[in-house]
């Protein structure tokens, strides 16, 4: 049997492809998803990532198919773009409560399955915008920071118990998220990634499997950038 693994917003994008790579592998993969199921061969669970008693009940789902979850990936997330003067509250506590919050709300239920077996791997998707910032995106800027120092937190808390939490940070990898920004945003973003390419949702899988795998077992709190050299030195 493989391991019993939660990738939340599996359903497309990002988290549809590290779903399928660690099923691929063998894992019995449930995703979280809002309306759009996922494809055949991965176990999906409604779940709203404001929502706590939502994220409960989907993993009550998938720990009553596959067992208490041994692998979590965080990737579920929204963008709200917008220039500071023209952002609202709303706009930015929205980006934080998915984002942030929902990494909050997911990591404390998957932890206590982890802490009784005494192992699990936690894989949070943030962003380089974490670290450079980006115009418009003060809300996402801030949720995706706040991703870094939550899991270093955590990974001192759980470490003692065999339990690594790591980050992956993307570049400009294409998805319906980043099919959302301007023409000139996105050669900006391109013109600063020495590959001068956007990559692709293979990519961000293939480090998450890295970190997720045995490979990644004396590795915890750190950021591993998916991001084609953008960022790079910082
Ligand atoms: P997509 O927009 O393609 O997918 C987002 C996923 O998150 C969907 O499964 C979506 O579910 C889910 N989701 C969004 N809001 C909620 C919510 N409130 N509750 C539950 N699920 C939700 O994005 P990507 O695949 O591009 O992004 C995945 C992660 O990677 C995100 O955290 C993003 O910030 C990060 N990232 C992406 C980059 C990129 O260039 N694409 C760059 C850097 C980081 P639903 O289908 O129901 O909407």
């Amino acid at each position: 049997m493989g391991r019993s693994v939660m990738v939340t917003g599996g359903n497309r994008g990002i988290g549809l492809a590290v779903a399928t790579a660690l099923a691929a592998d063998g894992d019995q993969v449930a995703v979280t998803h809002r309306d759009a199921p996922p494809p055949d061969g991965l176990l999906g669970v409604r779940a709203e990532m404001t929502d706590s008693q939502s994220i409960d009940a989907a993993f009550e789902k998938a720990e009553a198919a596959h067992g208490p979850v041994e692998v979590l990936v965080v990737n579920a997330g929204i963008t709200r773009d917008t220039l500071f003067l023209r952002m609202d509250e709303r706009d930015f506590t929205d980006v934080v409560d998915v984002n942030l919050h929902g990494a909050f709300r997911t990591m404390r239920r998957a932890v206590r399955g982890m802490v009784r077996a005494r192992w699990g791997r936690i894989v949070l998707i943030s962003s380089m915008t974490y670290a450079y910032g980006a115009p418009g995106q003060v809300n996402y800027g801030a949720a995706k920071a706040g991703m870094l120092g939550m899991a270093r937190s955590l990974a001192w808390e759980l470490g003692p118990r065999n339990i690594t939490v790591n980050i992956v940070a993307p570049g400009l990898i294409d998805t319906d998220m980043s099919r959302g920004i301007t023409d000139r945003r996105r050669e900006h973003l391109l013109a600063i990634t020495p590959l001068g390419r956007a990559g692709e949702v293979a990519d961000v899988a293939a480090a998450v499997r890295f970190l997720a795998g045995d490979s990644g077992r004396f590795i915890t709190g750190a950021v591993l950038p998916v991001s084609g050299g953008l960022g790079l030195g910082g």
